[in-house]
Parts: structure tokens; sequence; C-alpha cells
């Protein structure tokens, strides 16, 4: 008989001590997945709530962003300035950032210059890449109410002389972030602005996010291409940039401290935007845009603004709306300017 027999307790055995094994696995395996799933989680947390509030709060936000520029120029990583806020969770930010301070007395003397050359051996090697790719930093900025910067991204474009047109007519200078190009006509567009007294600044040439953003280095060489392309094609250097989509976006959560620090290192102004027109979005109307520009202007606390439209060819629908936007703001007693290095910059808007 089997049962009861000593072959039948035998196999018992093996059976609990081999269940004991599986299941202690298993355990083993689902929590280990489970923790790296949170640990995942509250890091994206963490850097929503830190760009959050630099949305939230722009006077504060400017030292606290420095404290997070000095660590990334200082070389930590943005997964170690994360995990530094995720060991101290449920402290506030800014304790975070005094408790950074205080362990690191030495690395807060003077101002407010967030490129770290002095601590020395730690500067990453992206920073000798490009040594072209400077610009110089101004030395105080201006900031004026009541002024609205018209921006301009992606082009040049089938649409951006028409866009011209309606500038001059109101006799308004304007900021085109431009993606570049080396054919000719993109080249004798770009010439074109320039010539009539606007900005050019720094967008994307490769305008692909998982590739401009895939690390510092692959970022660099797409601003280095576009910096180019617009010197190539103006004879003017380049001061100013807008990263594409944005100074923090899903894309670049992980590494945009260290882009923001190495942009800034080498002395370009970097700028977000406060007002939307959405007009890049498939929905976009007259009466959307139009709408969107004035009620984001009118929610500013100065009447300053920096309002982000595109210059792309199939934003026909911007043309048509951007000079009734110019007469509706000259109304209102709004002045248009073209940003340039020395306007102070509006950044971490998550206006879209
Ligand atoms: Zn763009």
């Amino acid at each position: 008989m089997y049962f009861g027999s000593v072959k039948f307790f035998k196999h018992l055995i093996y059976t609990v001590i081999i269940g004991w094994f599986a299941a202690a696995t298993f355990l083993a395996v689902f929590f280990g997945v489970k923790y790296a799933v949170e640990l995942k989680k509250n890091k994206e947390l963490a850097a929503e709530a830190y760009a959050e509030k630099n949305v939230n709060s722009e006077s504060e936000s400017l030292t606290l962003e420095q404290y997070y520029l000095r660590m990334a120029a200082d070389g930590f990583t943005a997964e170690d300035i994360l995990r530094f806020m995720e060991e101290n969770e449920g402290a506030a930010l800014d304790s975070f950032a005094e408790s950074y301070i205080s362990a690191n007395p030495d690395k807060f003397d003077v101002d407010s210059d967030s490129a770290g050359s002095g601590s020395g051996s730690t500067a990453a090697e992206y920073t000798l890449l490009y040594p072209e790719l400077y610009a110089e930093a101004p030395e105080e900025f201006i900031e004026k109410e009541k002024t609205i910067y018209l921006t301009f991204d992606d082009g040049p474009s089938e649409n951006t002389l028409d866009i011209l047109s309606i500038l001059d007519k109101y006799n308004i200078k304007a900021t085109f972030f431009m993606c570049g190009g080396s054919g000719e006509r993109t080249q004798e567009i770009m010439r074109e602005v320039a010539d009539r007294g606007h900005t050019i600044g720094i967008h994307s040439l490769s305008h692909d996010y998982e590739t401009v953003y895939e690390s510092v280095e692959s970022f660099l060489e797409d601003m280095n291409n576009t910096y180019n392309s617009i010197y190539e094609a103006t004879g003017v250097k380049p001061q100013i940039i807008h990263f594409p989509g944005g100074s923090i976006n899903n894309y670049n959560r992980l590494i945009y401290p260290q882009l923001i620090a190495e942009v800034t290192r080498r002395g370009f102004v970097y700028y977000d935007w406060n007002v939307s027109g959405e007009d890049a979005t498939t929905h976009a109307t007259w009466t959307s845009i139009y709408n969107n520009v004035l009620n984001g202007i009118n929610e500013t606390s100065s009447g300053r603004a920096i309002v982000l439209l595109h210059d792309s060819a199939d934003k026909e629908l911007t043309v048509k709306t951007v000079e009734d936007i110019i007469t509706a703001l000259i109304n209102d007693g709004y002045s248009f300017e073209a940003l340039d290095h020395n306007v102070k910059p509006i950044t971490f808007s998550y206006a879209d």
C-alpha cells in the first residue's frame, strides 16, 4: 500500500521541501519587482513635485533651482539628486535644499553663477565638446511690464515670410526659435528674418525628442548643429535657446538639470513660455488660438508674456490669427519686443 508507506513519507517530505523553495523564490521575485516599480514611481513623483514647485512660485524657485543646478554642476546625477530627495521624504523641498547647503557649506560662498568651474576635478567630459559652442552671458537681466515677446518655433517654413510681413506692418520685432537647415531656400528665409531685425534663437535641427534627449552628449550634438546652421545662414551667432518641448518635459526628465547647467555654463540663456497659443494641437481653431493668447496674457500678473506660437508649413491658422492678436494687444496698450539674452527669462512653464 502506497499511503502510509515509507515511500509515501519520502515523497511527502520532498514535495514539502520543493514547495517551500518554490514559494520563497516566487515571493522574492514578486517583492523585488514591486519594489523596483515603486522606486521608479517615487522618483517620478519627486521630479514632478520639484517641477511643479518651479512652475508655481517664481521668486522662490530661483534659489531652489540654483541649488539643484549646483548639485548637477557639482557632478551629482539627476538620479543622485532624486534619491537625495527620496531619502528625505516627508521634508519639504526647501529643507532638502537647506540640508544640502549645510552639508556642503564650502560650495555656497559667492554669487549666483551656476557654472561650477571652481570645484575642479568633477567636470563632466561633455563640457569639453564643441569648444566653439559658447555665448556671452549677459551681465544682468532686464524685466519690463506690459511687454509681449512673440516667439515662433520650428521655422523656417513657407509661412515665415507671411509672418514677417505682418510684423513689419505693425513695426514689431519678434523671436524665431529655429530648427534651421542647409537648403538654399531655408537659409535665404533665415537670412531675411535676421536682416529684418528679429532675433533667431536655437531650437532643434532634428526636432526628434527621443534622439535629442537620449543623453547630454546627443543634446549638445543637436544644439551644435542648429547653432552652426543659424550662424552659416545669417552670420549671427545665436545666444538664446528654446529647448524642444520646453526645459522640463517627459523626454528629458532625468537629464534636464545637466542640460540646463551645461547650456548656462556655456553662456546661453534659455527661455520657456508663460502663454501658449496651443496652435500646434490638431483641434486648434482661429478662436482657440486667439483666446488662448489673450486670456493667457490677461492672467499674467505684470503683463509680461513670452507667447509660444509656431512657424511651420501646416500652421497657416497661426498666420491668419496673429494679426488680430497683435491689433487687440496694441489696443490694450501692450508693447512688443524681441527676446535677446538680456531679457529676464521665463522658465519652467508648463503652459501646454
Ligand atoms: Zn518645436
